[in-house]
This record gives C-alpha cells, structure tokens and sequence, in this order.
C-alpha cells in the first residue's frame, strides 16, 4: 500500500478554504483531510508549506502539444502531451480528435484506449472526445471541410463500442446528427453542441434531448444576435447547459469571457485549452490534419485566417479567467477542474479534494504558478 501525505498551509477548494490541514491519500484515493499529523513512516511526504494546494486540474478538450497530435495515433504523442500537460497542473485529459477519415479515426480512438490501461507517466487519460466529423461545414473552423459528414449509425456504434468515449461534439441541426443523441447517452457519452449553426430555437430543442455542453463557446458555433440569439444564445440563455469557454483572451474578448461567466456560473462554466500541437513550441508552422497552421504571436491560424485551436494551458486559463472576472481562486479552480470533471459525469472522483476523491493534487506557488504536481498520489512533476 502506498501513502501520500500533503502538507497544506492554504487548501483552496471549490466551495471552500481550509489552512493548515493535511490529505492523507492511499493508493491514489484520499481517505481523509485532516488538522492532526499522523504520518507513517513509509509515507510519501510533501510539505506545501505557504504555497496554495488546489485539485488538479482537467482539460475535457485538447487535441496535441509539443508537435503531437491525438490524431498521430501514437503511443508517443500522447505521453508526450500527458507530461507536457502535468507541468501546467492538469492531472487528467480528454485526447480529441478531429474530422478525419474513419480509419483515422479509428486508430486515433484505439491508441487512447491502449494508453488507457496501460498509463501514462503525466496526466491521466480520461477517455476521447470526438470532435467531428458529424459537424456542419458553415461552422467548420479549422476543421477539415470535405471530410464533415452526416452521422452514419454503424461507424459512431463502433466508436462508442470501445467503451473509451467520453464526449462527441456534434451539429445536431443536422437531422442524422440530432439521431446520435439517444445512442450516445445510453453508451454514457455526453454531447455537445458544437461547429453549429443551429438557430436559437433548434439548439434549445437539441437541450431537451439531452445535449447537455456546448463546444468552446461563440467559436464555430451561430453567434448572439438580440433577435435572432443563436446556438450562443441559447447556451447562456439554458441553465442546464455546460459552457466550454476557450479562456486565452484571443478566441473570446476578456469582456465577453465576464459576460458568459456572469450568465453561467462557476458550476456551469468549463474552461479548456483547445491546444494544438504547437502548444509548448515557439512561433513556427505547423500541421493540422492536412491543413497547415500558422502560429504568430501565439495565434494558431490556417490559410484562410480562421484561428485553429490554441497554444493556451490551463494554468494561464485560470490566471485569465481571474483577471477577466474578478472571480475568486476557489472559482476559478472549480472552472478549470470540477465543473469540466462533472461535464463528463466524473465530479464524484475528480475536480475536488475530499474523502474518495482521487489523489489529484496541483500547488501553486503565490503567482499562481504550477510548482508541483501529483495524479493518483504520485508526483509527476516538480518545477526546477
Ligand atoms: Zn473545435
């Protein structure tokens, strides 16, 4: 049996603060948060002491970094990322994978799985989250156009057969699309609504049936208009819809980052990186399916300008999100860990420190910079 021990001076949680208690965790699982010191002798110890312990954070929406990709389909690319990750306090991920050929797909979905059981050395994979094909091609971003397809039944069956899939973006405007909803949340995957241009009125109906999170909000999808509300709209406007949100000041202005934060609330608020595999290199060009991207200043964009996913991580999201709202820590660290956790039906285990919750721990120095991070009671990593 292994033990771990965290020292905290300030434990900052999302609905609450607690000074200087210890979390005792077994095997990767919390048994308890305690004010009294009793550590065995064989226990891993770390002493926080006045930096700021929070639970790990989790990314439900990132395609690659440090020039890997989901859709290398490798085992490589995805420790790659799962270390890469773990050095900006993530301590799971959801690996998406974008609009391809099926047998790209497939292979892309197959790797998740192996690195699945077999683990990964930074943070956790949680399972995929397919973004497109079943997309609509008036809302295709940086997603390759000529392979959006309807939804055809027996290739999404056989994705979610691989019991791995966690999360599927869709355009439900698309009759074909809207049919997967059913087949979906009975595999316990959930949908969203994303690369939309749904009106108001459909995406509200595609909320009634059960799609429950929209894809990086006001991007790829129909925007506000005051009389005409759109799929964005309807996002802000539906309480029981979880709002991804892209918090790198360049995809959404800071001041329509208050607005969304505002009308959704931390509980409803997810933030994600959206990262691509430029994330953690320098300015440069790079790939993106068959696309070649441009990264300037940070800004991933194809050909035609369109911006093409991120080069932000979650550490800075948090820091953004703060600035652009005024929310406090405790909020932030909801948004970045239980409320995407929760998005996924995995709030009960991750995104919080508690008895049962697993050992999934990020200590921030008083900067808000990662310092240290540990996923099922294992430290990953430790700034030099
Ligand atoms: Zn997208």
């Amino acid at each position: 049996m292994s033990t771990l021990v965290v020292r905290c001076g300030t434990l900052v949680m999302p609905t609450e603060t607690q000074h200087n208690v210890y979390i005792l965790a077994q095997d990767g699982v919390i048994k308890r948060i305690t004010a009294a010191a009793d550590i065995p002798s064989d226990a891993t110890y770390v002493d926080a002491g006045d930096r700021t312990v929070v639970p790990g954070f989790v990314d439900i929406h990132v395609h690659g970094a440090l020039d890997h990709d989901t859709m290398d389909a490798t085992p490589e690319a995805l420790e790659a990322m799962s270390r890469f990750f773990a050095s900006h306090g993530v301590t799971s991920f959801v690996p998406t994978t974008m609009t391809a050929a099926r047998a790209e797909i497939d292979a892309a979905l197959d790797n998740i799985k192996v690195m699945m059981s077999r683990g990964t050395s930074g943070a956790q994979i949680l399972g995929a989250h397919i973004e497109g094909p079943y997309l609509n091609v008036k809302q295709c971003g940086a997603q390759f156009p000529d392979l959006i397809r309807p939804a055809n039944r027996e290739e999404y069956c056989s994705w979610f057969e691989r019991g791995i899939a966690r999360l599927i973006t869709i355009a439900p405007e698309i009759a074909a699309n809207a049919d997967l909803i059913d087949e979906a949340l009975l595999s316990n995957v959930t949908v969203a609504i994303g690369h939309s241009d749904a009106d108001y009125a459909t995406a509200q109906r595609c909320f009634m049936r059960g799609v429950s999170q929209a894809t990086h909000t006001f991007n790829g999808m129909r925007g506000l208009h005051h009389r005409e509300p759109g799929v964005a709209g309807a996002v802000l406007a539906n309480d029981n819809v979880v709002a991804q949100l892209i918090a790198d000041n360049v995809h959404v202005h800071p001041a329509v980052m208050n607005i969304i934060y505002k009308c959704k609330t931390p509980a409803k608020l997810a933030l994600i990186t959206d990262a691509m595999e430029a994330v953690g290199l320098g300015d440069g060009a790079y790939k993106l399916g068959p696309q070649t991207i441009t990264v300037r200043d940070g800004q991933a964009r194809t050909a035609s300008g369109s911006l093409a996913g991120s080069t932000l991580t979650l550490d800075t999201a948090m820091r953004n999100i703060m600035t652009a709202t005024g929310c406090t820590l405790n909020e932030a660290v909801m948004m970045c860990g239980l409320t995407p956790a929760a998005s996924i039906k995995l709030g009960d285990r991750k995104g919080n420190l508690a008895p049962g919750y697993d050992a999934d721990i990020t200590i921030l120095d008083n900067q808000l910079q990662v310092q240290t991070t540990i996923v099922g009671g294992r430290i990953v990593y430790n700034r030099p």
